[in-house]
């Protein structure tokens, strides 16, 4: 089984999936037994998808850049 270090070496490759069908089924094992690493998952898959959404907006204002923030928090408090 992959220790909860294998799963944050793994995380963005994960997230990407990268990985193998092997890999991801053992991943997704881990995930279902060890509650920190879904938390430490969820908590990186929410920050990826943030720089995603606030890369190449350099116009953003403050109130524009909090906003988007505040529902990427606010969609990971509810997964
Ligand atoms: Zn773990």
């Amino acid at each position: 089984m992959l220790s909860c270090r294998d799963i944050a070496k793994q995380a963005s490759d994960h997230i990407d999936k990268k990985l193998t069908f092997r890999q991801s089924l053992s991943y997704g094992f881990h995930l279902l037994l060890c509650g920190y690493c879904r938390k430490f998952v969820g908590h990186l898959r929410t920050t990826i998808d943030l720089s995603h959404q606030l890369s190449g907006q350099d116009q953003l204002s403050d109130e524009e850049a909090a906003s988007i923030a505040t529902k990427a928090l606010e969609r990971a408090k509810s997964e």
